[in-house]
């Protein structure tokens, strides 16, 4: 199995360690050759309009919508899944998704960065409660038919399932819990 992770800016590097831990064989995503051969992709947090432009200009936004036909699963985490959702709730003109997820996100929907903040959180399929880190967050605001829906906080949906596509609004690469990253692998990216 060979998980990537977009490695144009964000958190990418520690995707890459829990994956390693887990004895997943991982790639730095750069260029969009190199997910040829993936089983999955993670689109990491970072800053989603910086990460859309960068997208863009080496020309992951086909190439990635190419490789999910053929069967790839995505993961995007905060700023990544921002970018995997169908709607912006409220994008300004120059943001568009990648619209691969029927979801709706709603950016920095809780307020600046001093209300980032860590909370328990009830994962479907993973049990015990499980560390959630929000950091600029999104939320999902609404989700389609064929959307599952994993965790919520607060009443806000913040992980999700479409298929073979996974959502969440918050940051398991930066906790030492790695379920949800076990949970991709297991039953969404060795499932075909
Ligand atoms: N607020 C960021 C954005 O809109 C996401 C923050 C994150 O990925 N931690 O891109």
């Amino acid at each position: 199995m060979r998980v990537g992770v977009l490695a144009l800016q964000g958190a990418f590097r520690e995707h890459i360690l829990v994956f390693e831990a887990l004895g997943a064989s991982t790639v730095a995503v750069r260029l969009p050759e190199q997910m040829e051969g993936l089983d999955g992709l993670v689109l990491p947090g970072g800053e989603s309009t910086a990460i859309a432009k960068l997208m863009r200009a080496y020309g992951f936004y086909e190439a990635i919508r190419g490789r999910l036909e053929t069967g790839m699963a995505v993961w995007g985490t905060c700023a990544g899944a921002i970018l995997m959702a169908r709607e912006i709730g409220d994008a300004r003109p120059d943001q568009e998704p990648l619209g691969l997820m029927d979801i709706v996100v709603r950016r920095n929907a809780y307020g600046r960065q001093v209300d980032s903040f860590e909370a328990p959180l009830h994962f479907r399929h993973i049990g015990e409660p499980y560390p959630g880190v929000f950091i600029r967050a999104p939320y999902i605001e609404s989700v389609g038919e064929g959307v599952e829906v994993l965790a919520e906080h607060d009443g806000r949906i913040v992980a999700a399932r479409e298929e073979r596509l996974l959502a969440t609004t918050f940051h398991p690469e930066l906790t030492v819990d790695l379920r949800v990253h076990r949970f991709f692998i297991e039953q969404i990216v060795a499932v075909q």
